[in-house]
Order: structure tokens, then sequence, then C-alpha cells
């Protein structure tokens, strides 16, 4: 078949030469292995590290690895780490104040993160990404510790070639495809030879794909990428019909679904955490005991703990009702006028890491049906 402009393809045995050219430009590498029972992201030191011929399965509140009876490198849906935890740490210090005699002097945080690069980003995780963009450098005044660490990450993307049990990112248009935002999009071939066919998104990642043997990507290549991201799309786990879905969320403040579900939520905030689009923090001064130096952290919160909203005499959200409705209600209605989109990018991972496996897709769908108002009425009926 005749090469496709542009785009090219490598055998699988070559990734590793791509991740070693990396390393060798100075890049940190960040990406999937499995540890503790699940794919997480962590520093990986080449492909050999990769969950080969490893795969996950997901359902509400369950999460488990299954060998494939293929060696597929990223033959999963995505694991309970975002990659938000490089861009924005769990915790991370701002500022140390010093104090000498009478003076006190102030020095924030300056410094540099090594550069790192993603290995392994999903399509609805270059979504997340971009939220988060908007979040910490949208607006007046941007997050500096944020855009350190951003500027300073290379993203190879690789397209799902499974969906998850959970996953639903046809649904916010974000996936399966890689759109924009990484610096190589890769996919990879099982069937026909175990290959991987490269697309170049800036000149750094046509740069470093120049440095490995590939060659151009044929027709069937192509073809053969249409019709896994058409099989990964054709399989989502779950739907969310997003038509109307801010007007009608704030419609519907006081339905009875939000009673049904705080009668499950355990406010253990699991689905804040694991969101790649969650940004609340808090902060916390840690003085010395001898008063001379105290240091300013940020630390990772969550909308579902009652001192999140706390403020004098009391929390404004008291009840876990009101928490639930408030984390749903700004991911699918208020981020849309606080920041230009939807917080939710379809990645399932609330599903699959709530403990009571809550469904936020089910939870618009029985407040757009009334099923959750029809589910109540049983309730009380059977007490
Ligand atoms: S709300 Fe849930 S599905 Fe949406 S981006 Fe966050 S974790 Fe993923
Ligand atoms: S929805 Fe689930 S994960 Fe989130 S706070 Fe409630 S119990 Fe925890």
């Amino acid at each position: 078949m005749a090469p496709t402009a542009g785009a090219r393809a490598f055998n699988a045995g070559e990734l590793d030469a791509l991740l070693q050219a990396l390393r060798a430009e100075g890049w940190t590498l960040a990406g999937p292995r499995i540890r503790d029972g699940a794919i997480v992201y962590d520093e990986i030191g080449g492909a050999a590290e990769l969950p080969a011929g490893w795969t996950d399965e997901q359902a509400p509140g369950r999460y488990r690895l299954r060998e494939r009876d293929d060696r597929a490198l990223f033959g999963y849906a995505v694991g309970p780490h975002a990659w938000k935890k490089y861009l924005f740490p769990p915790s991370e210090r701002l500022w140390t104040a010093v104090r000498s005699g009478r003076d006190v002097g102030v020095s924030e945080e300056q410094a540099e993160p090594p550069p790192l690069a993603f290995i392994g980003v999903r399509a609805c995780e270059l979504a997340a990404i971009a939220v988060q963009d908007r979040v910490f450098l949208g607006g007046e005044r941007a997050d500096a510790s944020y855009r350190r660490r951003r500027e300073n990450v290379l993203i190879v993307a690789v397209q799902c070639g499974e969906a998850g049990g959970n996953c639903f990112c046809v649904s916010m248009g974000t996936g399966p495809a890689a759109a924009s935002g990484y610096d190589i999009a890769l996919t990879e071939l099982v069937s026909g030879g175990h290959r991987f066919h490269a697309r170049a998104g800036s000149e750094r990642g046509a740069r470093l794909l120049s440095r490995i043997e590939t060659r151009a990507a044929t027709g069937d290549d192509e073809e053969a990428v249409r019709a896994l991201l058409a099989r990964a799309g054709g399989r989502m786990g779950r739907t969310l019909d997003t038509r109307g879905l801010p007007q009608l969320l704030q419609a519907n403040l006081e339905h009875r679904r939000w009673d049904e579900v705080a009668g499950r939520c355990l406010a253990c905030s699991n689905c804040t955490l694991a969101c790649p689009t969650c940004f609340c923090s808090a902060q916390e001064d840690v003085p010395d005991l001898a008063h001379a130096r105290s240091e300013r952290w940020r630390r990772w919160d969550s909308c579902f703990t009652g001192d999140f909203s706390y403020l004098h005499g009391g929390s404004v959200r008291a009840s876990i009702r009101s928490r639930y409705r408030q984390w749903l209600t700004h991911k699918l209605s208020a981020w849309h006028e606080q920041f230009g989109s939807c917080g939710c990018v379809g990645c399932g991972r609330c599903i699959t890491w709530c403990p009571v496996g809550i469904d936020l897709t089910e939870d618009v769908a029985a407040i757009r049906s009334g099923a959750g108002a029809a589910q109540q009425e049983r309730r009380e009926q059977d007490t």
C-alpha cells in the first residue's frame, strides 16, 4: 500500500529506542507500570517496565488486572493515577519565611522541576490536562508552580484500543482519538505484527521520531488505526447524555436523587482525588517550635470534606447531600461558566474508585428521566 503523508510506523521493539532517545535528551520518563495490583504512573527506565500483556477490568467500585492473550504494552484503559499528580502535586511547599531578629525574609519556591516525558497519555487525559491548563493558567493570575511544571513536560500520547467498563469519553467528545496537545501520538497495533503508528504533534516530536528507525505509515496501517479507534469508541462501558446538561442540573437542585445518592456516599473523597480535573486544595502554615521559620504548604483537598466549606461558625455544606450535589453540579454545570468547558472528560475513575460504586452517569440519567423520584417513592413505600 502507498505510504500516508506524515505518519510513521515502527516495530514494537523500537519503542524502547524512542524512550532511550528521550532519556538521552535529559527527559525523565513517567509512564504506566504495575504496582500494588494496579497500573499506576511512575518513573520508568524503558519499555521493559511497561505493563506488557496486562489489561484492566473496571466496573462501579471495582478494578482488577487481568492477563491478556497478547503482549500489548498499552492494552488497558486508565488506572487510579492521573497526570495531575506531576503537574499539581498532592503536596508542595509554596514559600518559606525565616525570621532574623526583627526582620522576616520570605522566599517563594523557585526550584525548576525536572523535565518530564509523560508516556502513554490517553485522549481523555489530554483533555483533562487542557482543562487544568485553563484552571491554573487562565485568568488574571497564572499559578507559578503549575506553569513551571507544565512548561517542562513532553507528551507521548497513546490512543486507546480498549475501552474500560466505566469509560465514556465518546459522550464527552474527548476520545478515544487524541486530537491535540501531544508531541507524539502513538497507536499500538497488535494484530498483523506488533507495531506502532506514530504521528508527530510538534517539532520536537518530529525530531524525536527521526532519531529512531521508522517507515512511512501505509494505508493498511491507517485503516488498522481507524478500525481500532472505531472499535474502542463503540465499546464504551458508559454513556452520558450531555444535551442541555448544565440547565438540567440547575433546574433539579432539589431532585430526590440527591437524597438517594447521599444515602450511599461515604464522603470519602476518593472520587475527587482520582479525578484528573479536580483541583481543590488547602493551604497550611507549618511553623517551627522556635518561631524562627515557617513554611506554607498546599495540599490536595476535596469538596466532600466538612472542613472544605467551613466558614466562621460552621460548614456551609454540612450534609453529604449538599457536598455530592456541589461536586456534580460544579463538574457538569457551573464549570462551563467558570472555565468555558465541562469539568468532566469521561475517564470513569470516579466510578471505579468509589468504594460504594456511585456512578455519575446513572445519577444524571436518573435526574433526566425522573427515575430518582420514582426510586425514592418506592423506598418510601417499602418502609
Ligand atoms: S468526574 Fe469522574 S469521569 Fe469525569 S473526569 Fe472526573 S473522574 Fe473522570
Ligand atoms: S461519591 Fe464515592 S468516592 Fe466520592 S465521596 Fe462519595 S463514596 Fe467517596
